[in-house]
């Protein structure tokens, strides 16, 4: 019997092999996808629909509501669209270029210049299916894949066997993890964890460096020079090495400097690649759509057929200065994610928010547009952490509007 597989939206692995069994449109069973997966495939939106003030109404009114905000604003803010299809991202930007709107991502406060560095070709990156059939050495930086992406470890990276490591995991692979403290995955490197202070990134990458060059290294946090020359061995002799980087890393240094630094004397010595460990399904498509557009990953400004870019065009500034005055927020909870200093300005705005689930953005909202699970209630494509495209057909159906079609109605009615 031919067996469907299907793809897991629940982070940005995107894992293809799914199996699934449903009955009456009700997901009962989840078959490869991990915890976090599992929980994702079953998730249900329940009897929410669509809201103004709080009070339930139809879809049309709550479309026309939005549609009102949207025609009154001088200067409305689009946020959200990770976890959006390809096809819904599309008709933001448009939608964003049509009334003149700031428009920007949660990678503005994560990994958006490491994507961007990426994306202009200035650090060299690889296929997650390079790494599992290639890499002798990776490395887990500022990240802790156990937890945020639990199939990283055992189907892309370091258990799998591959084409051209067909022993895979201690055998044939060296786990590396560097980070401030011992996180699941660094118990799974064992003695390849090299735990440093916070903020100690920076250094260790010099430090490391000068162990690359031949060189003594030194941190002012007196990191063993020994363990130091250790790890430079280790890189010096991968035929096919990776970095995969969290936020951790990025947080810690205050641009990406060290890091460009660290990947030019590396692959001087050997060969070396990276990978943003971004977290929801399709930033990365987001990022590449709006580069493509406008020649940067986020935080842009339209206005009259010109595009302004800056951080003062990212959701936390434009919100601090408060020179937004109308929010669209799809599939995402800035309340939950951003500080209550910064957020609270959107109470003083008309809200809309376009989600498949309640959240706190949804509780304070003018305007609640409830919309399928994209992957799991409506297909698409997205684009995996490492830049592959991924196509999905639904899992169970629905009538439910997807965000693509609320974004439809929402751009006809304007
Ligand atoms: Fe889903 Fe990510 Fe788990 Fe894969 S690792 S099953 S994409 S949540």
């Amino acid at each position: 019997m031919e067996k469907n597989y299907y793809v897991c939206t629940g982070c940005g692995l995107l894992c293809d092999d799914i199996e699934v069994e449903s009955e009456k449109n009700v997901v009962n069973k989840v078959y490869t996808a991990c915890r976090v997966g599992v929980a994702h495939m079953k998730e249900t939106r329940g009897e929410v629909g669509f809201r103004v003030d709080n009070t339930p109404v139809d879809e049309a009114t709550a479309i026309n509501e939005a549609v009102s905000i949207l025609k009154n604003a001088k200067n409305p803010l689009i946020f959200g669209l990770g976890n959006s299809t390809d096809e819904t991202q599309k008709l933001a930007i448009e939608l964003a270029k049509k009334i003149n709107a700031t428009l920007d991502d949660t990678s503005s406060f994560c990994l958006g210049p490491l994507s961007e560095a990426i994306i202009q070709n200035k650090l060299k990156t690889c296929t997650l299916d390079d790494v599992r059939n290639k890499a002798d050495v990776i490395i887990y930086w500022g990240t802790d894949p156990s937890d945020s992406h639990p199939r990283l470890l055992s189907k892309h990276s370091y258990f799998p066997r591959g084409s051209e490591k067909q022993r895979g995991w201690e055998e044939e692979r060296t786990a590396i993890a560097i980070d401030v403290r011992k996180s699941h995955t660094a118990k799974i490197c064992g003695n390849y964890f090299f735990q440093i202070p916070p903020k100690g990134d920076a250094e260790f990458i010099d430090a490391l460096i000068a162990g690359l060059s031949g060189k003594i290294p030194k941190t002012s946090y007196n990191f063993p020079p020994k363990r130091i020359l250790e790890l430079a061995n280790i890189l010096k002799g991968a035929k096919f090495g990776v970095i995969f980087v969290g936020r951790g890393l990025i947080y810690s240094i205050d641009d990406l400097e060290p890091l460009f630094k660290l990947m030019k004397v590396l692959n001087e010595k050997a060969n070396f690649h990276l990978i943003p460990m971004v977290s929801s399904c399709n930033i990365v498509g987001f990022n590449e759509k709006l580069f493509a557009e406008t020649g940067y990953v986020n935080s842009v400004k339209f206005e009259d057929g010109t595009v302004k870019h800056g951080p003062e065009y990212s959701i936390v500034e434009s919100l601090k200065a408060k020179t937004v005055d109308a929010a669209l927020i799809i599939g995402t909870d800035p309340f939950s994610i951003l500080p209550h200093s910064i957020v609270k300005n959107l109470l003083e705005i008309p809200v809309i928010s376009i989600d498949h689930c309640e959240t706190l953005t949804s509780k304070h909202a003018k305007v609640y547009i409830n919309t399928t699970i994209s992957g799991v209630e409506s297909g698409g494509s997205a684009t995996r952490m490492d830049g592959v495209k991924v196509s999905f057909e639904p899992v169970i159906k629905t009538d439910h509007p997807s965000e693509e079609v609320i974004l439809k109605k929402i751009m006809e009615a304007l």
